[in-house]
């Protein structure tokens, strides 16, 4: 008996015999299943806040709500978060389909991580508000030029980074650290001292949309589509990205980048 994933393809031969064929589409569906979750996914996040605006709008125009000016204020705070909220999925939607379209295109360029996380630090510090995690860099100098892309290197160091201020206890360090490995390979770290990751959910955090705690997530401003980009952008790149936790000391996740060129690029500096 064949199941769904199989499909039979009969082909007349010689002497009337007929040459049976099964080809497994078992991938072919996974896939197709895959991208309707997604769109499902991604328009079952985008409603709920939407939702949200077209409901405080409503109230706003409708009774006396809209006089106040101090309940008018407040409804406009919860609306300006919400919209945030669309365009940072959006912006996320966007990144992953460009990411997905240069799939099959190497970056090339030089690019100085050392320097890329000096300068992600400081937006990262600067953008945040009231929680004080400071991020701790500990950069090996000598270490050699990766070949990237700087926008999508950046982008993993912000939301690797990002990620584990999130998560992190609130006043513990964030440390990011860089180094070569003797095999000659780029090593970033980025180590939170948080709650940690309990083993079950580790293969499973790069999935589009999955998220361990979904209240805390949304409430951190999380989309859930963060390490769904490390992971595509890092393939890119031909590098490799693992992540260790133990629950109740924290998180750390390195990723492995190829040198660029085939001694490595000495950074002047
Ligand atoms: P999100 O936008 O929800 O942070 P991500 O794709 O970046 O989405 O991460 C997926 C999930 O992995 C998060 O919702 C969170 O549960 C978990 N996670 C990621 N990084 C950490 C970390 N440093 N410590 C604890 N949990 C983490």
């Amino acid at each position: 008996t064949l199941d769904q994933h199989w499909e039979m393809h009969v082909s007349p031969a010689a002497r009337g015999q007929r040459i049976v064929q099964l080809v497994d589409r078992t991938g072919n569906y996974a896939a197709e299943r895959m991208r309707v979750d997604f769109v499902a996914n991604a328009s079952h996040e985008l409603r709920t806040p939407l939702a949200s605006i077209l409901g405080y709008i409503e109230t706003l125009g409708d009774d006396k709500a809209g006089e106040d000016a101090q309940v008018r204020g407040r409804f406009l705070k919860i609306m300006f978060d919400e919209a945030r909220r669309m365009q940072r999925l959006v912006e996320d939607l966007i990144s992953l389909s460009r990411i997905e379209a240069e799939k099959y295109r190497l970056p090339d360029r030089a690019v100085d991580v050392g320097a890329l996380i000096g300068e992600v630090r400081s937006e990262l510090l600067d953008a945040q508000d009231k929680r004080s995690s400071d991020i701790v860099a500990d950069i090996d100098l000598s270490v050699p030029a990766v070949a990237g892309d700087r926008a999508q290197l950046s982008q993993v160091l912000h939301n690797l980074i990002g990620n584990a201020m999130k998560y992190g206890r609130a006043g513990t360090p964030v440390t990011v650290k860089l180094w070569r490995d003797p095999a000659g390979m780029v090593r970033i770290s980025v180590t939170d001292e948080g709650e940690g990751i309990a083993p079950e959910h580790l293969p499973r955090l790069t999935e589009r949309f999955y998220r361990v705690d979904p209240g805390r997530s949304r409430a951190a401003g999380g989309t859930g589509l963060g390490l769904a980009i490390v992971k595509h952008i890092i393939e890119r790149h031909r590098g490799r990205f693992d992540v260790a936790s133990v629950v109740g000391t924290g998180t750390t996740v390195t990723i492995l980048l190829p040198a660029h060129g085939q001694t490595g690029t000495v950074i002047k500096r």
